[in-house]
């Protein structure tokens, strides 16, 4: 799968992706991420992105021409006007359908995915209108850029492509899979006892049966202390 990043700042994706299973992966060529930067798009002498918003108010906002052109350039089809279902397009945004892990795995059969960044007070609205496939937020709060969200897109939808986690079924009984109201639940290792305090004597026994029943139990638990929202199902699509 190819992930494509639109941005102002490219030099900020030189570090998230050199390290563990994403690193790896893009060397064994499971993906490829290729970051292009939107002032390659503009056509004066300064590289102007952004201008002052219609109707007034704060800050400045990314201008739609250079976003516009860097997407028909990278997705061709679209300069004709066709979309391919294969190649999306999503605007990171606060004001975004919320990302989740059923979403992340509605990604990850298609080809390529090209994530726009937005900066400043936001993007002019015709892209979310006229070029985005999608407006996806990573939670409710604002950050000052897309590019950690487009990060985080990456990551989480990577790591769920064949053969970019060591063992495929690693991504099957995390939290938000299998059972997507369910979180992981609380697991230990060695020492058996750290600082007085002892794992559960359940997981020290080899007994499989009342393992599964203790970890799906606790399971449950952890999720209604700090999930309460979960038990109303998974998010949609
Ligand atoms: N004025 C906007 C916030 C702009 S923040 C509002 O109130 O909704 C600038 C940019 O950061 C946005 O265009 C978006 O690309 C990115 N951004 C901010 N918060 C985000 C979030 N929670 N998820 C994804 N992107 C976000």
């Amino acid at each position: 799968m190819i992930f494509h990043v639109l941005t102002i700042f490219p030099e900020y994706f030189r570090g998230p992706f050199e390290h563990g299973v994403i690193a790896r992966a893009k060397s064994a060529g499971k993906l490829d991420i290729r970051v292009h930067n939107l002032r390659d798009w503009t056509g004066d002498r300064h590289k102007t992105v952004d201008d002052r918003p219609f109707g007034g108010g704060e800050g400045m906002l990314l201008k739609p021409e250079p976003i516009f052109s860097a997407v028909e350039t990278i997705f061709s089809e679209r300069a004709t006007g066709m979309r391919d279902p294969e190649r999306r397009v999503i605007l990171l945004s606060a004001q975004g359908r919320r990302l989740h892990q059923a979403m992340a795995r509605s990604l990850m059969g298609i080809s390529e995915l090209l994530l726009v960044c937005g900066r400043y007070e936001g993007v002019d609205e015709r892209v979310t209108e006229h070029l985005a496939d999608d407006e996806v937020t990573i939670g409710d709060y604002v950050l000052s850029g897309g590019e950690v969200a487009a990060a985080v897109m990456i990551e989480v939808v990577a790591r769920l492509l064949p053969g970019v986690l060591g063992n495929a079924d690693s991504t099957m009984f995390e939290s938000f899979e299998g059972e997507p109201n369910v979180l992981d639940c609380p697991q230990y290792t060695r020492p058996a006892e750290f600082r007085g305090w002892k794992v559960p004597e359940v997981l020290l026994g080899g007994n499989h049966e009342q393992i599964r029943k203790w970890r799906k139990q606790a399971a449950l638990e952890k999720t209604a202390r700090l999930r309460p929202d979960l038990k109303d199902g998974p998010a949609a699509v």
